[in-house]
């Protein structure tokens, strides 16, 4: 303030009150938006419905109001952003994504995982992490840091106290897979850092669970099958009392649990477990979806990584036969869909690039057979509520200001989700 004002107190205090009247002090300039701020678009959605003709009038963090235009007018102070042609709807949730991978067609899990420096990991991941932001998804729950320790705990608190731009984090630290089921996997000989912590057994599972959640895990995840082996299918890992301890210690600790499964069986153990949702799912048989449904576990089905891995390994999209891997996790989402299982939205980002997550709703519409509506409400309402996060996903008052403009109607066409104008987050404008 004194280098700005080399001057007299008297006249120093002159224009710093001048300075604030004309909102230019630096005090103010420190939030870029004003605190009271109405978006008129062509259209909102809510969360659940489109609302053509709505505004939305945020107050400092959190939704003050949301109705018909004509009702909600602008108070004394307050910025208008007009948003022709626009929907805005609430900040998109990501459900399944890896800050701290970056896309395996560029350096193999394997090699991100022994030759990246977690430094390297770590300055990747905050562009990972604004691009993302950018791309409208203002949660993301990251599911593992996959060698990288707990540089997600960092990452987050880098985020939450402004320093980086990104989504707000739901962070699994680790992640838990039983001792040998994971990988890297080359020699033998070699004791090679692995992607995930190793535990076992009972009085190994409760340690570990309870050390990621001391290091700062929002949500604990296990790994309930895998291939031991190259080249072998996926077993199932731990044992239906090892995955039933890890999730109620977790539970009494106030984290829910996600388990990646794709065989029947270990998505059987985890979901009698209660776990809160299980990750891809590609073995999921109709019986299994059904007792999903039944226990109120949700299926992330990441439709977007198997596309990209199918890829990555050559297969040319629509010149060549759909691979194996696809025609099952196919079937396997008619089973899901025809259960009524409840779906999570994420794509497993970090597969493929960050910034990318819409390629997991435009594959659920064109691929899946989802209608557009669903998938929106999916990546908004509902993976708020399967993940408990009743503070955010709708547009309504009291809720986060954490919102997206969209040229175009995403209920109609999905990529119009692609078409990002305007990011806010906690009320503040982050990209516009
Ligand atoms: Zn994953």
């Amino acid at each position: 303030m004194l280098l700005l004002f080399p001057c007299r107190p008297w006249l120093r205090a002159l224009l710093l009150v001048l300075a604030v009247l004309m909102g230019t002090s630096p005090i103010l300039a420190q939030s870029p938006t004003p605190s009271l701020l109405l978006l008129r678009p062509a259209a909102v959605f809510d969360g659940e419905t489109l609302h053509p003709g709505w505004a939305v009038l945020i107050e400092h963090e959190h939704i003050k109001a949301v109705g018909p235009a004509a009702q909600i007018t602008a108070p004394a102070g307050a910025r208008t952003l007009e948003l022709p042609g626009m929907t805005l709807l609430p900040g998109l949730i990501e459900g399944h994504a890896h800050l701290l991978l970056h896309s395996y067609n560029e350096t193999s899990w394997n090699d991100q995982v022994l030759t990246e420096s977690v430094a390297l990991r770590v300055a990747r991941a905050t562009v990972h992490a604004r691009r993302t932001l950018e791309a409208g998804f203002t949660t993301v729950r990251d599911l593992g840091s996959e060698g990288a320790g707990y540089a997600d705990v960092g990452l987050r608190q880098a985020i939450d106290q402004g320093i980086i731009p990104g989504p707000r984090l739901l962070i699994a630290t680790r992640a838990l897979v039983a001792s040998g089921s994971y990988g890297p996997k080359l020699n033998p000989d070699l004791d090679l850092p692995q992607g995930a912590q190793e535990a076992d057994g009972s009085e190994g599972l409760v340690r570990a669970v309870r050390e990621q959640i001391g290091k700062g895990a929002d949500l604990i995840k296990v790994y309930a099958d895998y291939r031991w082996g190259q080249n072998e299918p996926a077993r199932p890992t731990f044992s239906q009392e090892e995955l039933t301890l890890a999730v109620q210690t977790a539970r009494a600790a106030g984290r829910p649990v996600v388990a990646h499964a794709s065989t029947p069986e270990g998505m059987r153990r985890a979901t009698l477990a209660g776990v809160q949702t299980i990750e891809h799912g590609d073995g999921g048989t109709l019986e299994i979806f059904k007792l999903m449904k039944q226990r109120g576990v949700a299926l992330c089905p990441t439709v977007a990584a198997g596309d990209a891995v199918s890829r990555y390994r050559g297969w040319q999209k629509g010149q060549q036969p759909e691979p194996e891997r696809l025609r099952l996790k196919r079937l396997s989402m008619q089973a899901a869909l025809q259960s009524g299982v409840t779906l999570a939205f994420g794509g497993d980002v970090g597969v493929f690039a960050h910034g990318d997550n819409v390629r997991e709703a435009e594959l659920l519409v064109q691929e899946y057979g989802l209608t557009p509506l669903a998938v929106v409400r999916g990546f908004t309402s509902q993976n708020a509520q399967v993940f408990q996060l009743p503070d955010r996903g709708r547009i309504q008052p009291g809720l986060l200001a954490d919102l997206v403009a969209v040229t175009g109607d995403p209920t109609q066409d999905v990529s119009a989700l692609r078409r990002v104008q305007l990011v806010v987050k906690g009320g503040k404008i982050v990209k516009e």
